[in-house]
Order: C-alpha cells, then sequence, then structure tokens
C-alpha cells in the first residue's frame, strides 16, 4: 500500500525542481497530488476527417507528418514552426509560433493526434491549426495522454505548462493510484455502488468511458465518491469529536429557578413561541449531566438576548458564574447596562470588562471574578486574556459568534471546567450546512419576531438624490424619532473613511442646525463614547454618525432610521445586520441605501437582495450563493479540513448523507477500532485539528 503523505519530491519522476513548482499548486504530498483534480475534460476522442471540415472551430485530427519546417514572416521576423500532416482525405498544417524547437519534436512518417482550433487558410488553399495539443503515436497499443482521449485540463502555473501537468499526472496515476488503500467501509461502497477508491482516483483524471458534459458538470460515480468521502471524513470527524463530547461531564444544573420565575415577571413582554422552544432545548441541556454546546440562531431582532439572560440566571442560581462575550465594546456596554438593569433588583452583581477599563479598576474586577463575588460578568475579547479567572464559571455565552473564531470559543471555555456553552448569531444558515459549520454544536432556532414588528422599508438611493434622503431624515426627526448615518470603515483605510466620516457629520449639521447630531467611532475614548451612547438612547441625539462600531447587537427602538453611506461597498451580511439596528419597535422603520451613481453589477445584485426582503434566512442563502460558504465563513478559521473537491453548497444533498453515514459509523465504532484504514485517513485529514487522539 502507499504512503500517501510521502512529500511531493520524493514521488516518483519528480524531484526538488518540480516538486517547487507543483507546490504552488498546493501540491505537497502524493495524496494532494492524487486528489489535484481536473478543472475540466475535453473530448479529443473522434477524430474529425480532414475532408469533411466546414467550419472553423475545436476539432481533432488524426494523421502522418509528411512535411515540416520553419518559416520566418517577412515583416516581423518571427519564427513559425509548419507540420503539414495527411490523414488519407487531405492535408492541414499545424503552426507554433516563435516555437523552432518544435522542429525537433516531429519526424516525417510519423503518425499524430492534434487537437485545437481549425480554421480555414487566410493565406493559402486548405486548413491550418495553431499550437494544437498533440501526441506522437509511436506504437499504437501504448497508453495516450494529451489527445485522441477525453483529456482532462488542469489548471496550471507559471513554469508548469497543461501539458506538462498532464504527462506528470499521467505518471503519478498510472503508478500510484492502483496502490491507493481503501478507507471506506465496504457496506457504504456497496450501499452506494460507488467504485473503489484507486478506480475512483484515475477514472477522475484520466476518464475511460464516460459522459464529457457528466464529468464537466462535477458528476459521474467516480467524481460522486471523490465528494462522498471528502464530506464523509468531515462528518465523521464532527461526529466523533461530538461524540467526545457528550461524555464529557458537565455540570447539571437544577433548572426550576426562582430567579427565572422572577425575571418572567419582570420583562414587559410575553416571550414568542420561538423564544420559549428554544428556552426549553436550553434548559434540559444545561440539566443534563454533560455539557451543553449549543448554537442559537435568529434573525435580527429576534430577542435572542432575553433568551440568554435567563440559562444565565439558571447557572446563577446553581452557583456558578455566567459570563457573555461580545465582539465590540459598544455592545457589551448595551449588554451591561441592559443586564445590569434587569437583575439588579435580585441583588447580583454584574462587571464589565473590556479593554477601556483602567488598570486599577481592572484588578479590582479581576479579584472579584476569582473570588466568585461577581455573578455575571459582560465582556469582550479582554475576557479571554490570561489573568482573567473564575472562580467557577458555569456558563459561557458567545454573542454574534460569526465575529469569533474557532479559538475564541474555545479559549473562553477554557476558563470553566466544562462549562455549558451558548454561541449565538444572526447569521442563519441551511441547517445541514449549519450543522457541519458549526459542526459539534447543536443548534436551536428562533424562526419568529416578536408581534408588532413591521419589515423595514428599504431604499435604493443614488448620490444625485441625496436631498431626497435628507428629507425623509427631516420628516422621522419631526415625529420625534432618531437617525444612524453610518459610514463604512475598512482597517487598512481607517483614517480616509473616519475622515468621510467626520466630514459626513459636518455636512449633515450645516444642513440640519436646528438638529442635535453626534459622531462616534472607534477611537473615541471608552467613556465618551459611552456618554454619546447614552445621549443617544435618552433621545438627547437626533442623528447618530458613526463607522460600523455599531453594526452588531445595537437595540435602541425609537431609532428608525438607518441611512448606510456607500451602502455598495457592505457585505450582505454586514448590510443585513445594520439594517437591523432599526426595525426594532412597533414603528415603520427604513433602511435607505446611498450609492455613488455609478457602481459595480455585483453590489447591485447585493442591495436588490436587500430591498427584496428582510428575512435573513433568505439573505444568507443570496449570501451563500453570491460568495461561497468560504469566504463567508472564513473556514481557515472555522477549523475543519479543507474541502477540495466537495462544496457544501454545491453537494449539500451529498453532505446529509455523508452526515448520516457518519453519525452513524461514529456510534457503532467510538474509537474507530475496527476501521483502522479509515482511522488513518481521518487524521491525515484532519491534521490535529480534531482536538483529540483516537486511540
Ligand atoms: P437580537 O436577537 O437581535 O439580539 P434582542 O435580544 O436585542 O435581539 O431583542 C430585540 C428587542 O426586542 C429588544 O428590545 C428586546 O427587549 C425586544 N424583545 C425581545 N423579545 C421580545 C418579545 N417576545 N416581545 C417583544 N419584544 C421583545
Ligand atoms: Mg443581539
Amino acid at each position: 500500500m502507499e504512503k500517501l503523505d510521502i512529500p511531493i519530491r520524493y514521488v516518483r519522476g519528480i524531484g526538488p525542481k518540480r516538486a517547487e513548482f507543483l507546490k504552488r499548486l498546493g501540491i505537497e504530498t502524493l495524496e494532494d497530488a492524487l486528489y489535484y483534480l481536473p478543472k475540466r475534460y475535453e473530448d479529443r476522442r473522434s477524430f474529425k476527417k480532414i475532408s469533411e471540415l466546414t467550419t472553423n472551430g475545436p476539432e481533432t485530427i488524426s494523421g502522418q507528418v509528411i512535411d515540416s519546417g520553419i518559416r520566418i514572416t517577412p515583416r516581423q521576423k518571427k519564427k513559425i514552426f509548419e507540420l503539414v500532416v495527411h490523414d488519407g482525405t487531405g492535408v492541414i498544417t499545424g503552426k507554433w509560433f516563435n516555437q523552432p524547437f518544435m522542429q525537433k519534436v516531429f519526424k516525417v512518417g510519423q503518425k499524430t493526434i492534434l487537437t485545437g482550433t481549425v480554421m480555414k487558410s487566410r493565406y493559402s488553399y486548405g486548413w491550418e491549426i495553431e499550437n494544437p495539443e498533440y501526441e506522437i503515436i509511436e506504437d499504437e497499443e501504448r497508453d495516450i495522454i494529451h489527445t485522441g482521449r477525453i483529456v482532462p485540463i488542469y489548471g496550471a502555473t507559471e513554469g508548469l505548462s497543461p501539458r506538462y501537468l498532464r504527462s506528470i499526472m499521467k505518471r503519478i496515476i498510472d503508478h500510484y493510484s492502483p496502490n491507493v488503500s481503501e478507507f471506506l467501509p465496504e457496506n457504504i461502497v456497496t450501499g452506494y455502488n460507488f467504485p473503489p477508491l484507486s478506480e475512483a482516483i484515475r477514472e477522475s483524471h484520466f476518464p475511460d468511458h464516460t459522459d464529457i458534459e457528466a464529468l464537466n458538470q462535477g458528476k459521474g460515480m467516480a467524481r460522486e465518491r471523490l465528494i462522498f468521502d471528502e464530506l464523509f471524513l468531515l462528518e465523521l470527524g464532527l461526529s466523533l469529536r461530538k461524540g467526545k463530547e457528550s461524555i464529557e461531564k458537565g455540570i447539571p444544573f437544577k433548572a426550576d429557578s426562582i430567579l427565572l420565575k422572577r425575571l418572567r415577571e419582570n420583562i414587559p413582554f410575553k416571550l414568542t413561541n420561538a423564544q420559549e422552544k428554544v428556552f426549553e432545548e436550553i434548559r434540559s441541556d444545561m440539566s443534563s449531566p454533560h455539557p451543553m454546546n449549543r448554537l442559537l440562531q435568529g434573525d435580527v431582532g429576534s430577542g435572542k438576548t432575553v433568551v440568554a439572560l435567563q440559562a444565565m440566571l439558571i447557572a446563577i442560581e446553581n452557583g456558578y458564574q455566567a459570563v457573555i462575550m461580545a465582539p465590540t465594546e459598544i455592545l457589551a456596554e448595551q449588554h451591561y447596562l441592559n443586564i445590569h438593569r434587569t437583575i439588579e433588583i435580585f441583588g447580583l452583581k454584574v462587571s464589565l470588562l473590556t479593554k477601556s477599563l483602567k488598570d486599577k479598576d481592572r484588578k479590582d474586577i479581576l479579584k472579584k471574578i476569582a473570588d466568585g463575588d461577581i455573578h455575571l460578568v459582560v465582556g469582550t475579547h479582554a475576557l479571554i486574556q490570561e489573568g482573567v479567572i473564575f472562580k467557577a464559571l458555569g456558563l459561557a455565552i458567545i454573542d454574534e459568534q460569526h465575529r469569533f473564531g474557532v479559538i475564541q470559543r474555545t479559549n473562553l471555555r477554557k476558563k470553566g471546567i466544562n462549562p455549558h456553552i451558548l454561541v449565538m448569531t444572526a447569521t442563519p444558515i441551511p441547517r445541514t450546512l449549519a450543522l457541519t459549520l458549526y459542526g459539534d454544536l447543536d443548534i436551536s432556532i428562533i424562526d419568529e419576531l416578536p408581534p408588532e414588528r413591521r419589515p423595514v422599508e428599504t431604499i435604493l438611493f443614488k448620490e444625485s438624490m441625496r436631498s431626497k434622503v435628507y428629507l425623509k431624515l427631516e420628516e422621522e426627526i419631526k415625529k420625534g424619532r432618531q437617525a444612524y448615518v453610518v459610514y463604512p470603515l475598512i482597517e487598512e483605510s481607517e483614517k480616509v473613511y473616519l475622515k468621510a466620516a467626520v466630514e459626513m457629520s459636518e455636512r449633515l449639521k450645516k444642513n440640519f442646525p436646528h438638529r442635535r447630531i453626534a459622531l462616534i467611532h472607534g477611537r473615541i475614548k471608552a467613556r465618551e463614547r459611552e456618554k454619546i451612547m447614552d445621549s443617544f438612547k435618552n433621545g438627547d441625539v437626533d442623528i447618530l454618525v458613526s463607522t460600523t462600531v455599531i453594526e452588531v447587537g445595537l437595540d435602541i427602538a425609537n431609532a428608525t432610521v438607518m441611512v448606510i453611506e456607500h451602502a455598495e461597498r457592505f457585505g450582505l451580511a454586514q448590510l443585513h445586520q445594520l439594517r437591523g439596528r432599526v426595525g426594532r419597535g412597533s414603528s415603520q422603520s427604513y433602511c435607505l441605501l446611498m450609492t455613488p451613481d455609478y457602481f459595480s453589477e455585483e453590489a447591485d445584485r447585493r442591495l436588490q437582495a436587500l430591498v427584496r426582503t428582510n428575512d435573513g434566512f433568505r439573505i444568507a442563502e443570496e449570501d451563500l450563493s453570491i460568495r461561497g460558504p468560504g469566504e463567508l465563513f472564513g473556514t481557515k478559521q472555522s477549523g475543519l479540513p479543507d474541502l477540495k473537491i466537495a462544496n457544501l453548497i454545491r453537494d449539500s444533498s451529498v453532505l446529509e448523507i455523508a452526515r448520516k453515514e457518519a453519525f452513524f459509523l461514529s456510534k457503532e465504532d467510538q474509537f474507530l477500532k475496527s476501521h483502522p484504514a479509515l482511522k488513518d485517513t481521518l487524521e491525515r485529514k484532519w491534521k490535529g485539528r480534531l482536538g483529540f487522539v483516537l486511540n
């Protein structure tokens, strides 16, 4: 059996120099090469008779070399190698420009196959074919590579021509694929009628008898098997990790809390059915003897915070501490104020922990957290720093989890001993995909907004219509409402946009001399920022000009207008989040998207999607189809193995099957004791990212 992880340099016929080139294609090991599949295939099987050529276009011709030579163009002195081929019905001239060495390739009398675009000669009678792919047939029996068959077209790179790459791949596949060991359990291979692995690999590179259309659409049993393999290994890793977690000991809480009842009496609304349902799921997890690992999905404004707060009260009443981590200081401050206000009356101690704390205050808070004098901690990334030690952390919540990486989740978890974990996000995605990307989590979905919410009306405005936007602003402010005006802020160009935001607030002041306008951005000191947010919350500011620091989480119901400047520069998910800052009360809200008069079509597609719907699920789907999951979720930081062949969106139906099989198998054979080849492959694919050892 072949060792698949040998460096490509040591693969027969490669050597250090070629290895360097292959590396650029991401091929570092033998296995990488075997799974470096063609981008597409070309059918070069059927030979056209030269006498039957009628129109210009791609063709494959087979014949005998009857003449060759170099011609120099009269004016530009270009060297053209010409090859005259006869197939018994006619003659065609192959032309290679500036490649005089081609002269050495062919000999008169040889049999050859040429593939390329044929065209009627412009200067003389007959047909020509420019820079064709060629294959010299020395011995009819020998394997042909470049033409005369279904030919794989690989993504090439500088220094590696497609032709050369194809030769290398042919050698590798011929030599190594027959000995690749099967790792899928036999019942799966037979159950789904998959070809054996070695055959699937060979067929995917150099297909024999297959439908070219299907091949180019990524179909056919060979390709399907490889897609399944990849998704199966992904899901298997996830399910084993999950199984491991569910046998871990957690902290079973008593969940019929008195605090909970009191909280319910104190909140000014009735929970929606969806909120009740997900809270029951959380409550049941928290009373089980294993740690909860749950993702709470709910569109912006669906009321995730109050669900989180209830969970935190359960932990606290059981004598443990709870923590909630938010991605921005502004959001952490808001959570802190709300939570503090809501549960102060229960005599519970709440603290805010962010980077902006003074050293002395920080020390003081850290000590109280360590002593258990603080029950509930709200904070930012500052929470996962080293000096933060809890006396007894029972529940860790991450808000807006899409802004964090897996590492940060893990680090927060480490602040306790197998604490319950709840992560929350407003970026909804299809269920199986969510189950995969957040693989080791269970999922709860709030699929209902609180009553009396009206969809935000979203309108596009070009720069030349700016005065209309100002009219709308004025109209709402007159009614006593408030507005956000947001500027994009991209880190690299922070200064530029900051300047733009400052200028915008000046401009607004000129246009709204009678209105109170404030500016907020990431560079403003925490204390100052809190003041500004407070006055906005209290209605002392009419228009809040801001960078994207207000993107997530903020909840101010009286704000009914969101103006987004340069909306074309934002991604869809981000726009939806921003828009979610309004429409949080019962009055009609507006999202006014400003763009320059001219901008890209792709951006227009995003903005149209936003105008069309308020539904986060539909927006996420649109976003997925525009950007693909890799970019949307940064699979790099998701801690999952790279997918080389499968695509989580395109192959979603295979994903479901793979998931089912993987979870079934992992229940049967938790340590893969009876599947050694599978275990090997799994460990290689996950490269230590499984987070545990299988033995
Ligand atoms: P998100 O899910 O976006 O985090 P929040 O938790 O910030 O949403 O809630 C949005 C607003 O809706 C808050 O002002 C909250 O008090 C309010 N809210 C939450 N649940 C309900 C409900 N069942 N009925 C009415 N208002 C609610
Ligand atoms: Mg929120």
